[in-house]
């Protein structure tokens, strides 16, 4: 198989309910997330994909959806009052862990059309989560 992987910075802010830890107050992470895309042959450009069309795909939905907003679970209390103040959030039906958001950028990106085969997440420099088709 050959294989490309894409890189995408993003700012995200969150918490976890029910969940006996620090991250159960609302705090922030700058993300790191690889998309990688595999395919059996190459394309006419000798090529599994154009970096640049995983970005606009990719990249183009994490800024305009998750790039410095809140990503919480639909009933957080939380959601309300920053919705009332105008601020942005993005729902989940569960949990905003790093593995869910791998989870959310992997089907966005197989919704998109890519032949994606794994998204990590890191979301400190020492951790991370990875959806895969394996
Ligand atoms: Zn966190």
């Amino acid at each position: 198989m050959y294989s490309v992987t894409k890189r995408i910075d993003f700012c995200y802010g969150h918490r976890l309910l029910e969940y006996d830890g620090v991250c159960r107050h609302p705090h922030g992470h700058n993300a790191v997330a690889e998309i990688e895309v595999r395919t059996t042959t190459l394309d006419a450009r000798n090529m599994v994909m154009d970096f640049n069309d995983i970005k606009v795909l990719v990249k183009g939905w994490v800024d305009r959806e998750l790039d410095h907003k809140m990503i919480l679970r639909y009933d957080d209390p939380l959601v309300k009052p920053l919705q009332k103040l105008g601020e942005p959030v993005y729902l989940l039906d569960s949990n905003p862990t790093v593995e869910r958001i791998a989870r959310l950028i992997y089907d966005v990106s197989r919704d998109q059309g890519l032949p994606v085969a794994r998204v990590t997440v890191w979301e400190t420099p020492t951790s991370w989560a990875t959806y895969s088709n394996d």
